[in-house]
């Protein structure tokens, strides 16, 4: 992944989506509060309405959010398709997929092993 155009591809495709998710976590919050009323202070923060949302059962796009910020970290920093855990090299064909991935294939199966481990241990 050294194609500067191409990382400019995937930063502008990171964004949009960054974007999308961002409308539809403030919505599910904007719900979560009509439904629950635990919080009342409507101007809350985007960022501690994610906070928020980190403990809520609505988390799969707060999850991609997080791996969309740090994909764009990482195109900034220039390490942008390098696995964070092994360093090796994520396939492009991978990258092309989920242009959001930190991980390659074995280390995110790994880590997606780890967390229903440790998921289903803690239950809250
Ligand atoms: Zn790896």
């Amino acid at each position: 992944m050294s194609n500067q155009k191409e990382l400019e591809k995937i930063k502008a495709l990171l964004l949009a989506r960054q974007k999308e998710l961002e409308e539809t976590i403030a919505q599910l919050q904007a719900e979560g509060e009509q439904n629950d009323q635990i919080q009342d202070q409507a101007d809350q923060a985007l960022s501690s309405a994610f906070e928020t949302l980190k403990s809520s059962l609505h988390n799969n796009e707060y999850e991609e959010y997080k791996m969309i910020e740090k994909a764009l970290e990482m195109v900034d920093a220039g390490t942008y398709g390098m696995c964070v855990d092994c360093q090796q090299d994520i396939s492009e064909k991978r990258l092309q997929s989920y242009p959001n991935a930190t991980r390659c294939l074995p280390c995110q199966e790994t880590a997606e092993e780890e967390k229903e481990k440790n998921s289903s241990q803690s239950y809250f």
